[in-house]
């Protein structure tokens, strides 16, 4: 079973007069969503979703349910908008983290829309999660920009999706295995626009408290210019089989943990106990990596492995499943196989025709140039019977086709 424990911080930040960002700690559930509109309706949007997945969530602790909670939440801003003029246009983005599932099945559920984002800290390395669903974001996946020219680009704000503006949205959601010592981040743009991905790692490995953490990560926000309203929720997965060691990849690096002030979260379902992970690692250190091999990933090996030899099975099938007639040096032949073969599957030479090149009617030059595709061996020859040349010589000598040929020749049609 996983147990979480948390932080969580929310500041205006040092230039906004009002706080239009949201967070949400709901142990199994964590949100941050970030509001934007005129007449305060940023904060009725953010403030809205939040509550709306919240509600919805509740009524359904699935991977699923986390999704459908975040499109239930779009629609409640998007309904709440049509209310007054005020609200017209506004929205906000939202970042979700649940703990979903049991026993070995459980994961962190994420999803997000907008450009909050997530991010996981495991064995001291920080990655994004989340993809942001902004214009910049969007030309640095395809290429169009460096991330270098988007930390500069005037457009930087400007979101692609958001919750509110529609009565629909697609919402990204993945799942995560959950490891003692992972630490999840969720933040909204007021930090991540102020502070590095490397200053971000280098506190959350240095601060073992996930409540002082977050507190360190938006006074550093704000030193940095605080331009922005800043919130995180930082979340630590703790096995609660070894809660007295609370071993976090931070913990672990900091000589000096501080206790004070960290909430333990309740052990959800105690009665039900399911069966503990089987991965055996008793602490954390960096040999411990194998220990991620576990069940699951066999399992999703030995599927993929099967996909990918139905795979081959089915592309040798279409490879070599036909005919087609083609040519060799200036002679027709039939191939057994697909023109140009495909993978590994090369194309064999059935049988050769004793056609030449130059007996073949101009119109299907081409065709036999590329390979014509046939289903079997006697359609293959019926169709070489069929392109030859009425006149067998290549010289034309006039009158001299053979009686009961219709004489398809196109060289004398006009
Ligand atoms: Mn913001």
């Amino acid at each position: 079973m996983t147990t979480l424990r948390w932080g969580a911080v929310t500041d205006v930040g040092r230039i906004r007069t009002n706080n239009e960002d949201q967070l949400l700690v709901a142990d199994p559930l964590f949100a941050v969503a970030d509001g934007m509109g005129g007449h305060a309706a940023g904060e009725v949007a953010s403030q809205v979703a939040v509550e709306a997945l919240r509600a919805a969530f509740d009524r359904d602790h699935s991977a699923d349910g986390l999704a459908e909670a975040v499109r239930i939440a779009n629609r409640a801003v998007w309904d709440r908008a049509q209310e007054k003029s005020e609200y017209r246009g506004m929205g906000t983005t939202l970042t979700a983290v649940a703990l979903v599932g049991d026993g070995d099945g459980e994961t962190l559920a994420v999803v997000n829309v907008g450009d909050s984002r997530t991010y996981l800290l495991r064995d001291g390395e920080l990655d994004q999660l989340t993809d942001d669903h902004g214009l910049v974001a969007e030309l640095v996946r395809s290429g169009q920009l460096s991330p270098e020219e988007a930390e500069q680009h005037p457009q930087k704000n400007v979101l692609t999706r958001v919750l509110g503006l529609d009565e629909d949205v697609e919402v990204d959601c993945f799942q995560v295995v959950p490891y003692k010592g992972d630490r999840l981040l969720l933040a909204s743009d007021g930090l991540t626009n102020e502070v590095t991905d490397a200053q971000m790692a280098s506190v959350l490995r240095r601060l073992a408290d996930p409540q002082e953490a977050a507190a360190e990560l938006v006074r550093m926000a704000k030193d940095n210019g605080g331009s922005d309203n800043v919130t995180i929720v930082l979340v630590d997965v703790v096995d609660d089989d070894d809660r007295s060691g609370a071993a976090s990849a931070a913990l672990a690096d900091d000589p000096r943990p501080t206790q004070t002030a960290r909430r333990e979260a309740p052990v959800r379902d105690t009665e039900t106990a399911p069966a503990p992970r089987p991965q055996p690692a008793p602490e954390r250190s960096p040999q411990n990596r194998p220990r991620r091999f576990t069940f699951r990933v066999v399992v999703f090996v030995a599927v993929l492995a099967l996909l990918v030899a139905g795979a081959v099975v089915s592309i040798g099938w279409y490879a070599r499943g036909g005919y087609y007639v083609g040519l060799k040096g200036s002679e027709v032949a039939i191939y057994k196989g697909r023109p140009g073969g495909a993978l590994w599957f090369k194309p064999t030479l059935a049988e050769r025709t004793g056609v030449k090149k130059d007996d073949v009617q101009a119109a299907f030059v081409d065709d036999i140039k590329a390979g014509k595709p046939e289903p079997s061996l006697g359609a293959a020859r019926r169709y070489v019977k069929n392109v030859k040349s009425p006149e067998p010589a290549p010289t034309p000598t006039p009158g001299t086709p053979s009686p009961g040929t219709p004489s398809p020749t196109p060289t004398s049609t006009p």
